[in-house]
């Protein structure tokens, strides 16, 4: 079993502390070096998540939440297929946010993402967040400066307001260096089976790098709360990357702990005929 809770420690954003984004590596070869190792330790831990995730489903409780923040081919999709792909589909529900519609525009920046929090018993996935509206609306002004200024605070007391109700709430921002994102956008458009990921407006966030970098800085110092604390996630190499999160998820499911619920009746009462 790999030591999910050193990961944990290392990838850490404590709370009241400051991230250092900028300081933090997006390769951790001290903390995993051997990639078969790190490949058998995911598939052992993404089955161990199926086997939690069928026991949090019978159980109708509780529910984890699994953000996944990180700029353009950083890698949220292969996290979604490599760590939950052998979870049963009823019990995982994924849900990518993209710009909002007129619809959800028309409401509160929480209203589409309070509607896509998993009920109880499932294990949602954010690909993308409620983030988004400190992050693209910060470095692209979406919103005035006041009102992004306020997002922090409400959005520490939305999570709050969901871990008090039921919400397990593990947060990624997976941090990959400008270089591998040059090669990752590369290859999206070398490889014909990768056009379709190809979005020319990833050429223009490209250029906000920086910007981009310092709005995720600030929401990892402001958003890292006791509740619901960020792990910055070194996510050059995508089996190391993995392999971090599936540990951190099945470490956070065992804590969890969920369990079948108890029966009122006894197996050898009845006789199927
Ligand atoms: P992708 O994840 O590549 O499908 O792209 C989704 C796009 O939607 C990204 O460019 C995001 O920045 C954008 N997006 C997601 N949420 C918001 C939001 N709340 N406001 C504006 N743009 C958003
Ligand atoms: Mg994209």
């Amino acid at each position: 079993m790999t030591d999910w809770k050193l990961f944990d420690s290392e990838l850490l954003v404590a709370p009241g502390a400051k991230s250092n984004l900028a300081g933090r590596p997006t390769v951790r070869d001290d903390l995993l070096a051997d990639k078969d190792a790190a490949k058998d330790a995911l598939d052992e831990c993404s089955k161990e998540i199926d086997v939690l995730q069928d026991r949090l489903y019978a159980e109708q409780k509780r529910s984890l939440l699994v953000v996944l923040q990180g700029i353009d081919t950083s890698g949220k999709d292969g996290t979604v297929r490599g760590v939950f792909n052998r979870c049963g589909p009823l019990g995982v529900k994924v849900t990518p946010f993209g710009r909002p519609s007129e619809l959800e525009l028309s409401h509160d920046y929480l209203w589409r993402v309070h509607d896509a929090v998993p009920r109880k018993g499932v294990i949602g996935v954010f690909n993308r967040s409620h983030y988004e509206d400190v992050l693209v609306a910060k470095v692209r002004a979406l919103a005035p400066p006041e009102v992004i200024e306020q997002r922090y605070e409400q959005i520490n007391a939305f999570e709050k307001h969901l871990t008090e109700n039921g919400v397990t709430i593990l947060k990624f921002m997976l941090h990959i260096s400008k270089d591998e994102q040059r090669e990752r956008l590369q290859a999206r458009l070398d490889d014909p089976a990768k056009h379709w990921k190809f979005n020319p407006g990833d050429l223009e966030d490209r250029e906000l790098w920086d910007d981009f970098q310092a709005a995720y800085e600030i929401a990892l110092d402001r958003c890292s709360t006791p509740h619901a604390p960020w792990r910055v996630v070194p996510a050059d190499k995508k089996w190391q990357r993995n392999a971090f999160i599936a540990a951190i998820v099945r470490g956070t499911l065992e804590v969890m702990n969920p369990t079948y619920p108890a029966k009122s009746w006894k197996a050898e009462d009845y006789k199927v005929v």
